[in-house]
């Protein structure tokens, strides 16, 4: 007899799985569409230069490895604040800012679920949308089972595009006074969808009508446009809302490339309407370092040094904008020369959403059958779903994909 008896057999994270079988894959013509990290036109990881430049600056073999402060490295948090919301919100709304250096994006997800399960402060649902990144599902299950999961319609499966007028209807009707709603801040995974300037307006209006709590989950600032400004724009119009309290998740796994090295800030601004507001923020930065502290303890050293010395520094800070202009210009070129291919060989369908979606992703649209022939046949692996990760996509492997995808869809 074991305790262990009863276990449920655990569902292996499907994105994980599927990469399994393809270094399983001894076909050479294989592509993965699968991995969420960039890849250069060799299908290779890519080095930063600005993060080799301060990985050399940093003289590594002499760094000591004690602990972070709970809070995390406060040079780093200075950074990651100032590249999110921009100098000028920064220096005006900082009393009204808590801010905490975490396990990259996940942690900060994790930890503000933490943080929203307390009784005092719980919501009666969070809204999610439908769909959203595989893991914030189980994110909100593991860590606020009280508060309880909502979707909100996000994509028009039909038309390949957000379907705003769905999504408003819902949140308007359904939404309860002091919800919480989690938003991608851009570059949308996995539909490659966000809102317009006008759109992200209407919800600003409608979150401080209903009084929502706003979780931005920011993974690919600069990733997407290759613009770290034009990438936070939303966030930056809520934040002039001064009533809207928020949260931002922010990640520096796909800007900086420091994927493993799990780099990331949760930041919450409470309201700027309240007197009382500097010390609500004192005390929601003391509760979420308590809260870190029973989880983790402290984020990761290593990788927030790397950060802090790119951020730190301007030459290096204006290498890494030409490092974000280099990955998101890759990505938009294979977009472009998957679209021309498919147009080429004349394709069934329209191709124009692959180039118009933005970030890492493409939601191409291909059904489930569709996708396991790709698989099985052409040894083209990507998500059930129909998601296409563009990093996969070369200049040597983008003709074969294309001719693969129209024999799928002939
Ligand atoms: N949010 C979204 C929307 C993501 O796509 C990802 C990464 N796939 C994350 C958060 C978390 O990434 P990380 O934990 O590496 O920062």
């Amino acid at each position: 007899q074991s305790r262990f008896s009863t276990l449920r057999p655990a569902q292996t994270d499907g994105p994980f799985a599927l990469d399994a079988a393809f270094r399983a894959d001894t076909d050479p013509r294989k592509v993965n569409l699968i991995i969420g990290a960039y890849r250069d036109d060799r299908e290779e990881p890519w080095h930063l230069p600005s993060v080799t430049e301060a990985k050399r600056r940093l003289k590594v073999e002499h760094s000591h490895h004690e602990y972070l402060p709970l809070q995390g490295s406060p040079k780093f948090v200075e950074a990651s604040r100032r590249v999110l919301f921009g100098p000028a919100i920064v220096q005006q709304q900082q009393p009204f800012l808590a801010s905490i250096q975490t396990v990259s994006g996940t942690g900060a997800n994790s930890l503000v679920a933490v943080f929203l399960e307390q009784e005092h402060l719980r919501p009666t649902n969070i809204w999610l949308p439908n769909p959203t990144w595989i893991n914030h599902a189980d994110i909100w299950k593991v860590n606020a089972p009280n508060v309880k999961m909502q979707w909100y319609p996000y994509y028009d499966d039909a038309k390949r595009e957000l379907d705003f007028g769905a999504m408003v209807e819902t949140l308007q009707r359904d939404c309860q006074e002091h919800d919480a709603i989690l938003l991608h801040a851009c570059a949308h995974n996995p539909t490659g969808r966000d809102p317009s300037q006008r759109q992200w307006r209407e919800l600003a209006q409608l979150c401080l009508k209903k009084r929502l709590f706003v979780i931005f989950d920011s993974a690919y600032q600069g990733f997407a446009s290759g613009d770290l400004d034009s990438d936070a724009w939303a966030i930056r119009h809520f934040v002039s809302y001064p009533s809207i309290e928020l949260a931002v998740c922010q990640s520096f796994s796909k800007n900086l490339g420091l994927y493993g090295e799990r780099v990331g800030a949760l930041h919450m601004m409470v309201s700027r309407s309240n007197p009382n507001g500097a010390n609500l923020a004192a005390a929601v930065q003391d509760n979420l370092i308590d809260l870190q502290r029973a989880c983790v303890s402290m984020a990761p050293l290593f990788g927030s040094r790397i950060a802090s010395e790119v951020l730190g520094n301007s030459d290096l800070e204006e290498m890494w904008k030409a490092d974000l202009s280099t990955m998101s210009g890759r990505i938009k070129a294979m977009r472009s020369a998957l679209h021309d291919e498919l147009l080429q060989l004349r394709t069934p369908g329209s191709w124009d959403h692959i180039t118009e979606q933005t970030g890492m992703f493409s939601y191409t649209g291909l059904s489930k059958e569709q996708v396991e022939e790709l698989q099985l046949k052409h040894h083209i692996y990507l998500l059930p779903t129909g998601r296409a990760s563009m990093c996969g996509v070369t200049s040597a492997n983008v003709s074969y994909i294309a001719r693969a995808i129209h024999e799928v869809v002939s």
